[in-house]
């Protein structure tokens, strides 16, 4: 059975938890444990966009490109 200790503890399996979780998975000697009060997964998505800065950090894990291509790409323009 793995140890029930952890160095760091994420509260919250959501965009910025589990970002972290992605974040800390590049240091394999740092241990981590994601938990929710949610047992569930969301059937609902909030992700209509992605900002730039979500992006960076997904380019950071090497799966920008890989992100961009799953889609759709709107422009706009303000006046
Ligand atoms: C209608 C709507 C549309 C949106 N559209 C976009 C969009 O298009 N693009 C975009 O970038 N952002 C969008 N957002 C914003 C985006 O959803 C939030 O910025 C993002 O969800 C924040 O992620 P988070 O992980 O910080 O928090 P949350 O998504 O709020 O997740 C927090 C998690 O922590 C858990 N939790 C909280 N307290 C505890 C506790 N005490 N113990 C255990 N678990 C706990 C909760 O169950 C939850 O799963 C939208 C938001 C809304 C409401």
């Amino acid at each position: 059975m793995a140890s029930s200790l952890v160095d760091i503890l994420i509260i919250g399996a959501k965009p910025t938890g589990l970002m972290l979780g992605c974040q800390l998975s590049l240091y394999p000697n740092i241990s981590f444990r994601i938990i929710d009060k949610n047992s569930t997964c969301t059937t609902q998505s909030r992700a209509i966009a992605v900002h730039s800065r979500s992006l960076e950090l997904l380019g950071q894990l090497n799966i920008a490109e890989k992100a961009i291509s799953a889609a759709s790409i709107s422009r706009s323009t303000f006046a």
